[in-house]
Formats: structure tokens, C-alpha cells, sequence
């Protein structure tokens, strides 16, 4: 059943099971599971050979129930219509968790960037940003981009290029895409704010002694065995703060196969070894698996996919031997498998929380452009002025002198990448609050993902039901 399910169908499915809990107006609950817009184009592009390539493209605005819409664009040769409009869902159920004030979409365009020259990237993003703002799919305050699988900064950079060019004198162009670099108008944090959120989500979720009691873990991620599957922009980072925060990575997965070590891989040098031989597989020590599937299987606490949607199905689920699923990309776990999970009594803690430190660092990013002011620009000399004065006092009062390092530590005022981190850190555990507290008021009836359903679907409801649209 689950393997003749659509994506988008997937995410409904997920959404069909919370909104059973709830008592919104059915007609309401329609209109939050439709998506709203979507817009399909196909332009040829001229390949550096000469030749001229037809490439499809999509961009999907699952809802405008808050503006501008946002999500990511993402360059696969798997792109199609139902997967953007499936992510575009997920974008706006993930708003509403964390709090972020836009509506969910979603594009993507159907290629293997791998197979296309740095000069050809550029012409396919260029002529794909013509393509939306001419038909207003672009905007600061219409819908603003942001990078996903096989797309970043370079991307990002290419796509407000663009905008600008077409909108002159636009004074909040900046803002029509996040994740761009920080010298045209990015963020500092951004890169590694989605992996960064996934790990904080991973803390908060191992910091609750009565969780990990039923789990059979020890509370705190320090000593977890961790595999990742995806060395990507996510799964790097991911896997870089848990190991830094004392988690073992017993366990890497590529497109190439997996390599797996129960006394712990170095990611760097899993890293490093890649970029020498092209693949992960022989790195020295670690014992080679042959597909990345196989080492969804691998014994470990905590599994992290952290690649492409779809890797965890019926068929595969009941031999995965994790504890936590912890979902850092979207849509890794198919609905069936899902309900293995909850039978096996494993915890998933879903995409649409765990993974939504990018799009909320991408908000501070487009409140940044929109202010035209860096974070802690104002505050931050005041700030050091006055915890001197405060170190100060304490030296009179007392007899305690501080070391330098000790000025330096408690000195410091705040930069932006110091209350970018701490933003994220506050959002990503208020959020996971709100998500237990719905879930132990459902009883076992609701799993995390449910209880992030009914949050999302809660709060989209008020919106609508505030404008008076529905009883
Ligand atoms: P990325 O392109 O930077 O990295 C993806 C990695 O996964 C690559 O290293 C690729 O080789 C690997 N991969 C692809 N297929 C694989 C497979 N079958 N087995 C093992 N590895 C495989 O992409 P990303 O930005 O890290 O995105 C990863 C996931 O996270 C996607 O589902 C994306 O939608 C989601 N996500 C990304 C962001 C973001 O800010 N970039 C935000 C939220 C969610």
C-alpha cells in the first residue's frame, strides 16, 4: 500500500491522521490540504557542447494563509510535481511549528547538477528566476526561495542577482531568497542552521530522563551511537555538533555505500577521504557496507537521514535497529513505516520540526534585508561597555580579579551569529515543548509527528478562522 503512495499523498496521509483528532470544520481542513498554486515551466537552455537542452521546472505555493510563502529549490534529476508540492506542504506545516510567519512552497528543477558545468548551473538559475518573476512566484513579499538538495549559497547568490536586475530601485530586493552568502545580504549561521537545529531538536528530545527511560537510553546525547545518512549540507553539519557534543558516529551513508565503525569515524577525516578517492567506502579502520540502504540497518541509538526523502519504507522498517529516527531530511520515513515505528515503540521525531532551524535562520535572514541592519550591529559595543562595568564591580566589591580569558568570555557583547544560534536554540526547544505537551495530552493516541500535525493545523486554523473565512 505504502510503495503505490504518492509523496504529496504521504504528507496528506500524515495530516489525514492528526486532523481525525481534531474538530476543525472539515471545509477548513480542505482548504489547509490543497496546495494553492503551482506553476510548471519548461525552457530550453544551450549547453556548453552547443547543443539545447528542454529543462522542466516547478515552484509550488502550498498556502497563503500567511505571506510571503517559503521554501527551499532544490536541483535532482528525481524532481516532479507531486514532490514539490509535497515539500511545499511540509514547508507550511513546519512554519507554524516553529513559529515562522509564512506560508509553505517548494521548487525544483529536474536535473543532476552533477552532470552540468558551473556555467551552465548559472544559465539554468538565471533563466528559472526570469521565469518567476515573470509570473510573480518571486518576491520579498510574494514568495522567497531559499536552497535544498543540490543547491546553497552559490545558487542563492545567482537568483537575487538576478531579481535585482529585473526590479531596479526594489528597495527589499534583498529579500527575495535566504541562504545567500553574507556579503550580499546572507546571514552568518545560515550554512549550518539546519544541521545545528537538527542537533539542538536531538538534545531537547534526549534531555527528557523519562523519555529515554522508556526508550531504555541514558538521558543526554553524549555517548549515542549516531549513524547519518548524507554528507550533504544537513547531514554534515548534523553530525558535526552531535559528535562535537560527545555522540559516537558509528556510521556514515552515501550515494557510493556506507562505512561503518562502532568505536566512532572521524567526520573530517570521512570528509577529507571522500574529496581524496571520490568515495567514503575505504575509509582506513571503518568496515565498508555496500549501498547506503543496507546501512539504514546498522546497529545504533539514534539513525539520521539526512538525504532524500522515501529511504525508510514497510519493507526495510523492521529491520532498523535504531531507537530515535531523528529526520533531518523531509519525507525520509513513508507513512507505513511509520506505523511500524509506532508498534515497535521506536521514536520518530519528525521532519517538520527537526528540520526547521534552516527556514527559521532564513526568516531572521529576510528580517535582516527588510531592516537593512545587521544583527547586534546597534547593541553589541553597549553591551560589552556595560559587562565590563559589571566585571568591574565585582573586582571592587570582592576579592576575585579576572583572567583576560575570563574578560574576553563574559565581555563579549553579542555579534550576529552569537543571537542568530541563540534564536534557533530558543525556537527549536520551545517549539519541541509544544509538540510533547500536545502529545501526552493525546495519550499514546498521538506519536510526535501526529502532535506536530495537530500544532501546525491548530495554528493555521486560527489564521483563518481570525479573518472571519471560517466559523
Ligand atoms: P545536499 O545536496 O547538500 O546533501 C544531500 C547529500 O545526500 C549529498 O551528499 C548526497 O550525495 C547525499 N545523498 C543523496 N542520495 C543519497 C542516498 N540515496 N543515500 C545516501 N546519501 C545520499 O542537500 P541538503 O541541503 O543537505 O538536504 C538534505 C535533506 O534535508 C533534503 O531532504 C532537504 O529537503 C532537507 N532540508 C534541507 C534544508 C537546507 O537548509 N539545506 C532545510 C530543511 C530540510
Amino acid at each position: 500500500m505504502s510503495q503505490r503512495r504518492t509523496f504529496f499523498e504521504q504528507v496528506n496521509a500524515g495530516f489525514d491522521r492528526a486532523v481525525a483528532m481534531t474538530d476543525h470544520d472539515p471545509r477548513l481542513l480542505t482548504q489547509i490540504r490543497e496546495c494553492n498554486s503551482v506553476y510548471h515551466v519548461t525552457f530550453p537552455i544551450k549547453r556548453d557542447d552547443g547543443s539545447i537542452e528542454a529543462i522542466h521546472a516547478w515552484r509550488a505555493e502550498h498556502s497563503h494563509h500567511k505571506l510571503p510563502t517559503k521554501g527551499g529549490i532544490r536541483y535532482s534529476e528525481h524532481v516532479n510535481e507531486d514532490e514539490v508540492k509535497a515539500l511545499a506542504a511540509l514547508m507550511t506545516y513546519k512554519c507554524a511549528i516553529v513559529d515562522v510567519p509564512f506560508g509553505g512552497a517548494k521548487g525544483g528543477v529536474k536535473i543532476d547538477p552533477r552532470k552540468y558545468s558551473v556555467r551552465e548551473l548559472e544559465r539554468i538559475t538565471r533563466r528559472f528566476t526570469y521565469e518567476l518573476k515573470n509570473k510573480h512566484f518571486i518576491g520579498p513579499g510574494v514568495d522567497v526561495p531559499a536552497p535544498d538538495l543540490g543547491t546553497g549559497p552559490r545558487e542563492m547568490a545567482w537568483i537575487v542577482d538576478t531579481y535585482n536586475s529585473l526590479s531596479s530601485g526594489e528597495l527589499n530586493s534583498l529579500a527575495c531568497v535566504t541562504g545567500k552568502p553574507v556579503a550580499l545580504g546572507g546571514i552568518r549561521g545560515r550554512t549550518e542552521a539546519t544541521g545545528r537545529g537538527v542537533f539542538f531538536g536531538i538534545r531537547e528530545v534526549c534531555s527528557l530522563e523519562e523519555d529515554m527511560k522508556a526508550l531504555g537510553l541514558a538521558t543526554g546525547v553524549e555517548g549515542k551511537r549516531v549513524v547519518v545518512q548524507g554528507l550533504g549540507n544537513v547531514g554534515y553539519y548534523a553530525a558535526r555538533f552531535l559528535q562535537e557534543n560527545g555522540a559516537v558516529l558509528v556510521g556514515i551513508l552515501e550515494y557510493e555505500g556506507a562505512i561503518a565503525s562502532p568505536k566512532g569515524l572521524d567526520l573530517d577525516g570521512v570528509v577529507a577521504h571522500r574529496k581524496e578517492t571520490g568515495s567514503i567506502l575505504g575509509f582506513p579502520g571503518a568496515t565498508d557496507i555496500p549501498t547506503s540502504r543496507d546501512g539504514l540497518e546498522l546497529d545504533c541509538d539514534i539513525l539520521v537521514p539526512a538525504a532524500i526523502e522515501q529511504q525508510i519504507t514497510d519493507e526495510n522498517a523492521p529491520r532498523v535497529r535504531a531507537k530515535i529516527i531523528a529526520e533531518a531530511a523531509n519525507g525520509p520515513t513513508t507513512f507505513s513505516a511509520d506505523k511500524i515505528f509506532r508498534e515497535r515503540g521506536v521514536l520518530v521525531i519528525p521532519d517538520a520540526y527537526l528540520n526547521a532551524g534552516g527556514v527559521t535562520v532564513s526568516y531572521f535572514e529576510w528580517v535582516k534585508n527588510l531592516s537593512h541592519l545587521r544583527f547586534g550591529r546597534m547593541q553589541k559595543r553597549y553591551q560589552e561597555a556595560s559587562n565590563l562595568r559589571i566585571l568591574s564591580a565585582i573586582e571592587n566589591q570582592t576579592a576575585k580579579s579576572f583572567t583576560e580569558d575570563e574578560i574576553e568570555k563574559f565581555g563579549r557583547g553579542a555579534g550576529e551569529e552569537d543571537l542568530v544560534n541563540s534564536g534557533l536554540e530558543e525556537t527549536m526547544a520551545l517549539a519541541y515543548l509544544q509538540i510533547r505537551e500536545i502529545k501526552l495530552r493525546y495519550g499514546n493516541r498521538a506519536d510526535l509527528r501526529t502532535a506536530s500535525f495537530i500544532n501546525a493545523i491548530d495554528k493555521i486554523a486560527w489564521c483563518y478562522k481570525d479573518m472571519g473565512i471560517f466559523p
